[in-house]
């Protein structure tokens, strides 16, 4: 049963890997909604140290960052990729933010999911994976992000539609765990691609759920 067999492979999955220590139900929204806006095509090395230096320079708030002048925010992001545009995004979301929820998103993830995810939706910058993120990690919410690493191991890993979109694997996963292990799976998947099931050359031999995938081989799935 396709249940079990998802189970088998968190369990598998949480004894192997340690979790990043930081990772809570409790970061900040707006903070988190910002270090997600910059890691859009970006690494997480390039993405912390943007977050660090627009931290230090202006501050992370919806305050400072809508009163900022955008030339100081791209300062702060040059290392991550499309910084322009980025800057012009956060600048825009935090003025909003300011100006229609009185500078909190709290009005916005207090409502229902859906409610919120829709809200979240029509800032500027923030797609179905980024309003996730947020609900998840500052609220929460019971969804799954999914990024394109969980996308591409969910599949080989037949726990998920081959051609699914962003919602069909979301709510597929979603259907295989507790919500109260959506946080785990979304992280360890992650950790799962970016050690064993690369896009390319995936090492299946080594990898540690490579009993229960069907898309096992010898050399690449
Ligand atoms: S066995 Fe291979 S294809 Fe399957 S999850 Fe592991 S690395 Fe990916």
């Amino acid at each position: 049963m396709i249940q079990n067999r998802a189970r088998e492979i968190l369990r598998i999955l949480q004894e192997k890997f340690t979790k990043p220590a930081w990772i809570t139900s409790k970061m900040d929204p707006f903070e988190t909604l910002i270090i997600t806006i910059i890691s859009q095509n970006t690494n997480d090395k390039n993405t912390i140290k943007a977050f660090e230096r627009l931290s230090k320079t202006i501050g992370v708030t919806p305050e400072s960052l809508a009163k900022s002048d955008v030339a100081k925010i791209e300062e702060c992001l040059k290392i991550a990729g499309l910084y322009r545009n980025k800057a012009r995004v956060i600048r825009e979301v935090s003025r909003i933010i300011l100006e229609e929820y009185g500078g909190s998103l709290k009005p916005i993830l207090e409502k229902p999911f859906d409610e919120a995810r829709k809200a979240l939706m029509k800032l500027p910058g923030v797609g179905t994976k980024t309003a996730d993120v947020v609900l998840l990690f500052s609220a929460g919410k019971p969804t799954i992000p999914i990024d394109t690493h969980i996308n591409r191991v969910s599949k080989r890993l037949g726990l998920a539609p081959k051609n699914g979109d962003y919602e069909k694997v979301r709510l597929a996963l979603q259907s295989l765990f507790n919500p109260e292990e959506y946080m785990d799976a979304h992280i360890l998947l992650i950790l799962l691609g970016r050690k064993y099931c690369r896009a390319r050359n995936p090492s299946c031999q080594e990898c540690p759920v490579n009993a229960l995938c069907p898309s096992i081989t010898s050399t690449s799935p």
